[in-house]
């Protein structure tokens, strides 16, 4: 299946605000300084470390044999939702791993929608057939899907990932979603291999119908840490700011800039829709690990200390 065949199904998703990129969402320096504004909009949620593919580039380090001990149970999740709720908690996306291999994935996410917060997945396609479309397709919420896509051809996207026939599970992932009515984001992840492919990867993308296309840098860490090499320079990284700055200005596609990249330069004010004004870890934004740990957000492979901070005054059990 290519793109071309997806042809037109319905994708308006008025309310949604970016995928993960914390900075997405217009704000004013102003407010962004006063305290009475703190409030925790969006958790990343890692419900799972297991997945059924073993990137060379996984920050997670997450694999078929990896695991947590003392993964959080649904019980455990639903007490979690609970207190974010009463935090404000706008926004959840869940990840992992794999977050549809997590056992309980599906009464969590129906317990998040029934709270009325917007529930978004982070994927890597593989089981994403008609059966579980129809089943996001029936939360009672609003739900939005990324996939990870890393390379215009098959080869770019399945060589890291060490999986034949991945990039078409992924297109035909996009396609059934978008059947079903759930807005796609896709998720590119950035290193020295896919760089040259960005602008064929785009075009793709504008055939298929996604949403959102993040773009983020590949990070030594997790399984990465190993591979320093393929993490881009700093003049590659500042080539791939101008392209996505190129990309926005064209206005095709929405296009947004990973936290992860930026900031303060004469590109910032193209790179995203709100000037970055500053790490939003445990002021508007945390990550959750599967046993339940809590991190400035998802990308953060180390404990914080403004994390600390959120897992003793936000999360605490009362
Ligand atoms: S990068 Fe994503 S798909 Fe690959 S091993 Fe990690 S969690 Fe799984």
């Amino acid at each position: 299946m290519t793109l071309q065949e997806i042809g037109d199904v319905p994708t308006t998703p008025v309310w949604y605000n970016g995928f993960l990129a914390m900075t997405s969402q217009p704000s004013s320096c102003i407010e962004e300084l006063s305290p009475r504004v703190y409030k925790l909009e969006i958790v990343g949620w890692e419900i799972t470390l297991r997945c059924n593919l073993q990137c060379l580039h996984c920050g997670s380090s997450a694999g078929p044999s990896s695991t947590r001990t003392c993964e959080l149970d649904l019980e455990e999740c639903k007490s979690v939702v609970r207190q974010l709720v009463a935090l404000g908690t706008s926004r959840i996306v869940l990840s992992g791993g794999e977050p549809f291999l997590c056992n309980h994935w599906e009464p969590l996410a129906q317990f998040i929608c029934d709270q009325g917060i917007y529930l978004q997945f982070v994927s890597n396609g593989t089981l994403i057939d008609d059966n579980l479309s129809r089943k996001l397709q029936n939360l009672p919420g609003k739900v939005a899907v990324g996939l990870s896509l890393d390379g215009a051809v098959p080869e770019t996207h399945e060589n890291l990932r060490n999986s034949p026939g991945l990039f078409q599970k992924v297109l035909r992932a996009i396609k059934l979603l978008r059947v079903h009515g759930i807005p796609v984001a896709v998720i590119t992840t950035v290193h020295k291999d896919n760089l040259a492919e960005l602008r064929g990867l785009y075009k793709l993308l504008l055939q298929s119908g996604v949403y959102v296309w993040q773009i983020q840098l590949a990070m030594p860490s997790g399984r990465m840490s190993d591979h320093p090499e393929m993490v881009l320079s700093g003049e590659e990284s500042l080539s791939l700011a101008r392209f996505i700055a190129r990309v926005r200005d064209e206005g095709n596609l929405r296009v947004v800039a990973g936290d992860n990249l930026g900031y303060y330069n004469s590109l910032e004010i193209k790179l995203r829709e709100s000037l970055w004004t500053g790490c939003p870890a445990g002021i508007r934004a945390l990550g959750i690990r599967s046993n339940g740990d809590v991190t400035g957000v998802s990308l953060c492979r180390k404990l914080l200390q403004r994390a600390t901070y959120a897992k003793s005054h936000w999360l605490r059990s009362g």
